[in-house]
């Protein structure tokens, strides 16, 4: 296989254990993948193993349709979802699929979250869509995640969790961190009364700030 293939299985076992130790998922549920630049290609993580104990060699290479390349593992059951925002968006590199607490209480009352806290607004760009309910690793959910997702970086899947993706690893890891903060903001924030999402201007300069001042470059 190619380097490019090796070290994306290397970087994906490490994101899997990082979402893991996050408290992002509990056991095995949820899934990470990442392109491989230039080779129509992805690795993405195998379904239903520890992440703590995964190790390069249990990532599954598959091309952009969902077929295997190389490896003996089975891939994740929600293989169809990742390639189809793969080839949805060029742009993306890197998909995590969560399944975390708050994030997934939004998703089961099917209530987007506002950007209403500046890491949401900087990192997200707006409210947190939800993608209509499909049956898990269903070609359906697929369609509806990348439809829901749009030109986005964050969407909740309907009584199921959440996806976020990224121009690299880090950065989906991030999108899903934040959005889970923002969820349990936005509801205990309901707890002390009606949470006040920013304007859409604040929002926007938020992001732009985010994207062109922010951080050492
Ligand atoms: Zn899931």
């Amino acid at each position: 296989m190619i380097l490019r293939a090796e070290k994306a299985r290397e970087k994906v076992a490490r994101a899997g254990a990082k979402m893991a130790r996050a408290g992002l998922v509990v056991g095995t549920w949820g899934n990470v993948s990442y392109r491989v630049l230039h080779e129509d290609l992805a690795v993405i993580t195998p379904s239903g193993m520890p992440y703590d104990a995964l190790m390069p060699r249990d990532i599954v290479v598959v091309d952009l349709k969902g077929n295997v390349v190389e490896g003996e593992r089975k891939p994740s059951t929600e293989l169809e979802l990742h390639v189809a925002i793969y080839r949805a968006r060029p742009d993306v590199c890197a998909v995590m699929h969560t399944h975390s607490v708050f994030a997934s209480a939004m998703a089961a009352a099917r209530m987007p979250i506002p950007p209403m806290v500046e890491d949401l607004a900087q990192l997200v760009g707006g409210e947190v869509p939800v993608a209509e309910y499909g049956p898990a690793g269903s070609r359906e959910l697929a369609e509806k995640v990348v439809s829901a997702l749009g030109e986005g970086n964050a969407v909740l899947l309907a009584n199921h969790g959440m996806v976020g993706v990224g121009e690299g690893l880090d950065e989906a890891f991030n999108v899903c961190q934040i959005v889970e903060k923002a969820a349990q903001i936005y509801l205990w924030a309901s707890l002390a009364g009606m949470p006040v999402a920013l304007s859409r201007g604040e929002v926007l300069k938020l992001r732009k700030d985010y994207l062109t001042v922010y951080g050492q470059q």
